[in-house]
């Protein structure tokens, strides 16, 4: 996959390119990651990318020629066309799922606004999404351009050591990922479930799934209306879900 950012802060990505799970997919040859300074396709002598708006008002607008000339440049491979991503605090909210569409694609183009705004031409006709890493204003969007390019990263084959780590993460099975525990099996006097060190694949298995759902519906019950259950962790749910309600009650 080849990842180009269009940002007018480029230093900001080099250690986030070069360490860790980022680090190593480049490393591998599993993916391309390239910081490019949209300032370098500005048409006009003082290498200017924004403007004020028209209609007045505060603020500075990111103006559409040295973006969709950026853009351009990068789109050179033949029958690829890339995904152009506008990192932006109106769009579509990031999820798991948008994670996992972009891990399918060949080329993204993630653009970082700043200032005020974006001239609206470049949103009307030259991105194919919109994304908002969640309900509040950053300075830019380099920020959330890192975010989303970890997390469609860490999917793509060969890039995390233990390939179901990613299966299993929260959001990816639809639920929250269960509680996990490591040694020592004691710690002040705290002690680690029982089941955890029994050696029994099977209690393991059906353990953690509980806990899952468990987890789930305490902290985002609404995320068990999109996922497939079986009849009789529905029927367990709806146990849990009273005995709650009961101890709510109780308090
Ligand atoms: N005036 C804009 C508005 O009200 O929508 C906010 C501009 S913000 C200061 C500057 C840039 O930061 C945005 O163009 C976008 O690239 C980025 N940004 C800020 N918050 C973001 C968020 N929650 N998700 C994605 N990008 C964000």
């Amino acid at each position: 996959m080849k990842i180009d950012v269009l940002t007018l802060f480029p230093e900001m990505f080099d250690g986030v390119f070069g360490a860790s799970i980022l680090g190593k997919a480049k490393e591998k040859g599993i993916v391309s990651l390239q910081a490019v300074n949209f300032r370098n396709y500005s048409n006009n002598k003082h290498n200017t990318v924004d403007d004020y708006p028209y209609g007045g008002g505060g603020g500075m607008v990111l103006k559409p020629e040295p973006v969709f000339a950026a853009v351009e440049d990068l789109a050179v491979e033949p029958d690829v066309a890339p995904r152009v991503i506008l990192m932006c605090p109106q769009g579509e909210t990031f999820t798991q799922r948008k994670a996992e569409e972009l891990s399918r694609e060949r080329h993204l183009v993630l653009i970082c606004g700043h200032y005020e705004g974006y001239d609206e031409r470049i949103r009307e006709h030259l991105v194919t999404d919109e994304l908002s890493i969640g309900d509040y204003v950053l300075t830019g969007g380099e920020i959330p351009a890192m975010t989303v390019i970890d997390s469609v990263v860490r999917l793509l084959p060969g890039v995390l050591g233990n390939e179901s780590s990613a299966v299993t993460d929260s959001y990816s099975t639809g639920l929250l990922e269960h509680p996990h525990y490591t040694r020592p099996p004691e710690f002040r006097g705290w002690t680690v479930p029982d089941v955890l060190i029994s050696g029994h694949h099977g209690r393991i298995d059906s353990w953690r799934r509980e806990q899952s759902l468990l987890r789930t519906l305490i902290r985002r019950p609404e995320l068990l209306d999109k996922v497939e259950l079986s009849k009789k962790e529905r029927l367990w749910l709806e146990e849990q879900r009273k005995a709650l309600r009961t101890e709510y009650e109780m308090e």
